[in-house]
C-alpha cells in the first residue's frame, strides 16, 4: 500500500480524476491512499500567504515556510516510518519521469509531492527539503498538479492488484525495455484491414514469437535508443539485423 500526500493550493482539481476508474478502485481496495493538503493552511500569517515577490526581480514564488511546515506536519502526524523519505518537488528542472524512476518511487510507502505554481518554489526548499525532483517532460506547465496526477497514476499501476491483469502491466511499453507490440480486437476483418493471421491461429508459441518481433520492430523504428539498454537474445539480434538490412 502506498500513501500519496499532495501539497497544493488547488485541492479541488484532484477530486474528479481520483474517484474514477482504476485509481478510484485502487483506493476502494485499500491499495493506495491519496491525501491532499491546502498549502494555505500552513502559512504563518493571518492572510494565509504562500507566495511572495522574487528577490532581484521577477514575479511570484512559493515561500519556504508553508512548505516546510506542511511537510514536517505530515511527517509528524501521518507517516509512521520516517526512515525512507520521499519528498518530491514537481519541476521542469527535475529528472524526467520514466518507467525506471516510477519503479524507484513505487518502493516508498509514503510519497509527499509538492505542486508548484507561479515561478516555482524558493531554492531553499529544493536544497533542504526535497529528496527527489521530478519532471514530466521538457515543457513548462502552469502548475505541478497535473504532473503529480501523472506520477500517482504511473506509480499506482505498478502496485500489484491495482491493474486487474498484472501480465498486461509487465507487457506494457517500457516495462521490458521495449515498446509494446501491436494489438487488435474483433472484428478480425474491418473494412479491408485484416488482423494478422498468426493472431487468429491459436498457436501460442507463434503468437509469442510474433509479439516479440513486432515489439522489436516498433522499438527499432520509433525508439532505437531503447535497444541500447535492453537484454536481447540471439534470436532478437538476428531479427534486428534483418531489420537493418530491410529483410523483414
Ligand atoms: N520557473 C520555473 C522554471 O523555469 O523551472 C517554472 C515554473 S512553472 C510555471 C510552475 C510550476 O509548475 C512548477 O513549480 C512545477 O511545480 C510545475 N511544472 C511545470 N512544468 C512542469 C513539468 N514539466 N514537470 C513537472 N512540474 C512542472
Amino acid at each position: 500500500m502506498i500513501n500519496f500526500h499532495i501539497l497544493t493550493i488547488f485541492k479541488n482539481i484532484f477530486s474528479e480524476y481520483f474517484f474514477e476508474g482504476i485509481i478510484g478502485k485502487a483506493q476502494d481496495k485499500g491499495l493506495i491512499n491519496i491525501y491532499t493538503y491546502d498549502l494555505r493552511d500552513y502559512a504563518e500569517d493571518k492572510h494565509k500567504t504562500v507566495d511572495d515577490y522574487i528577490f532581484g526581480g521577477g514575479s511570484m514564488l512559493f515561500k519556504p515556510e508553508p512548505l516546510f511546515n506542511a511537510v514536517e506536519n505530515i511527517q509528524k502526524n501521518k507517516i509512521l516510518n520516517n526512515n525512507k523519505k520521499c519528498i518530491i518537488l514537481l519541476t521542469p528542472q527535475g529528472q524526467q519521469l520514466n518507467h525506471n524512476l516510477a519503479k524507484e518511487i513505487a518502493s516508498f510507502k509514503d510519497i509527499i509531492m509538492i505542486c508548484g505554481r507561479y515561478e516555482g518554489v524558493d531554492e531553499r526548499v529544493r536544497e533542504n527539503l526535497v529528496t527527489h525532483e521530478v519532471s514530466i517532460g521538457d515543457y513548462v506547465l502552469t502548475g505541478g498538479e497535473l504532473p503529480s496526477m501523472v506520477l500517482i497514476d504511473v506509480v499506482s499501476r505498478l502496485i500489484p492488484g491495482v491493474v486487474g491483469s498484472q501480465d498486461s502491466v509487465s507487457e506494457d511499453s517500457f516495462a521490458r525495455g521495449l515498446i509494446e507490440h501491436p494489438q487488435y480486437t474483433r472484428p478480425s476483418m474491418f473494412r479491408n484491414w485484416k488482423v494478422p493471421e498468426v493472431l487468429l491461429s491459436g498457436n501460442h508459441k507463434e503468437i509469442l514469437k510474433w509479439r516479440r518481433q513486432e515489439s522489436l520492430r516498433k522499438t527499432f523504428y520509433r525508439r532505437p535508443d531503447l535497444l541500447d539498454s535492453v537484454k536481447l537474445s540471439e534470436e532478437d539480434l538476428l531479427f534486428i539485423n534483418k531489420l537493418k538490412l530491410k529483410e523483414e
